[in-house]
């Protein structure tokens, strides 16, 4: 497996379900974000959508569903992305504490 990992530094988007700052994407295959583009929060693992301004939106159900439907291998990708995001906080989680 090959990666072109791409990281892009973007104003500080607030994640709708964690509240947290997001200021890059990065994405395994090198893709520019833009809006209109899915994101996984780097937080808390939602799946997001950038909007017209690059702020963070919300996907809700009846969205999942339409894309599980329809782009099966990207929603695949996404769920990669997702478990990778909580395996990561996981890790953090561990190490804090270990440390106490
Ligand atoms: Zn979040």
């Amino acid at each position: 497996m090959e990666f072109n990992w791409k990281e892009t530094k973007l104003p500080a988007a607030t994640c709708p379900y964690c509240n947290s700052k997001n200021d890059a994407a990065s994405s395994p295959e090198g893709h520019t974000p833009e809006p209109g583009h899915y994101a996984v929060c780097n937080n808390c693992a939602s799946l997001l959508k950038f909007g017209e301004n690059m702020e963070l939106e919300p996907v809700f159900p009846d969205e999942i569903n339409y894309l599980n439907n329809k782009y099966p291998r990207f929603m695949q990708k996404m769920s990669l992305m997702q478990a990778a995001v909580q395996a990561l906080r996981r890790e953090k989680e561990r190490e804090w504490w270990m440390r106490r």
